[in-house]
């Protein structure tokens, strides 16, 4: 089974349309191209806003996908994972041990102090914008606040990183430093990726690396970084589902996301409100 979010480290093979071709299949995004990404990348932050609203005890995880669905189709836009290799959702709701492509639905009840991970794409003229955020229910505290925090650190380190004349193995050690000096455990059987008209474009962008290496950080390349991590092993196992991904030895899970353009200026977040 294939994922919405999270690349698979492996071959996604994004077609090429013309534009500048600096490694592989690497597409590069015009100035126009990125406008009409970070429309794209508005509309699925305000979609994330408005379901972080909601997440309440009582609240079910069907609840926070209809919100996020009704933000984006009155935005004009279409909710890019639903039907993705079959994906019945427009969120990935992952609750607690669940790291990545959790499926809504209304049996699913959030209660206080449970740990949420929701990822949510939009796609707005054919372009995409791609997201995720990790929150707990009633106000975070203690580990779990920690983690989130680390995690969350780890992205923005991630996004410092795309500086001009660096390379992407930099924004995946930027990434990594961080996890290690949080102790926590980095997540790399998932990773973050390409973004454009396709959900999932080349290159992977794994959350280790060294610096120095992979393809150069040229303006153009817009990538989704989506540090993973864990407070116990990076282990991951796929449930009956064919879609949740949890830690194998249930630890605690959070995950943010952004999609981020590089620009002459250096990096912009395309995803915000
Ligand atoms: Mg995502
Ligand atoms: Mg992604």
């Amino acid at each position: 089974m294939r994922h919405p979010t999270a690349g698979i480290p492996g071959p996604y093979t994004s077609r090429t349309v013309g534009k500048a071709i600096i490694s592989g299949n690497v597409t590069l995004k015009t100035a126009g191209e990125i406008d009409a990404m970070r429309a794209a990348g508005r509309l699925c932050a305000q979609a994330l806003a408005a379901v972080a609203n909601a997440i309440k005890p009582g609240a079910t995880t069907l609840d926070l996908d209809t919100i996020a669905e009704a933000v984006i189709r009155d935005g004009g836009g279409e909710p890019t994972f639903k039907g993705y290799f079959g994906f019945p959702a427009t969120l990935c709701t992952s609750l607690n041990e669940e790291i990545v492509h959790g499926i809504p639905t209304a049996k699913r009840v959030l209660r206080l102090g449970d740990v949420v991970k929701i990822d949510c794409g939009a796609t707005l003229d054919g372009w995409i914008g791609d997201a995720a955020f990790t929150a707990q229910v009633g106000g975070a505290t203690g580990k779990p606040k920690k983690l989130m925090d680390a995690t969350e650190a780890g992205l923005a380190a991630g996004i410092e990183a795309m500086r001009a004349g660096g390379f992407l193995g930099d924004v995946s050690s930027a990434v990594e430093v961080v996890g290690r000096t949080n102790k926590v455990g980095i997540v790399t059987r998932y990773c973050g990726h390409g973004v454009g008209r396709r959900l999932h474009e080349e290159p992977s962008v794994p959350n280790v690396g060294t610096p120095g290496t992979g393809i150069p950080l040229v303006p153009g390349l817009v990538i989704a970084i989506e540090p993973m991590f864990t407070l116990g092993r990076a282990d991951t196992v796929e449930m009956k589902d064919g879609w949740t991904v949890k830690t194998r030895d249930g630890s605690l899970a959070a995950h943010f996301e952004h999609t981020v353009a590089m620009t002459p200026d250096g990096p912009e977040i395309l995803t915000l409100p």
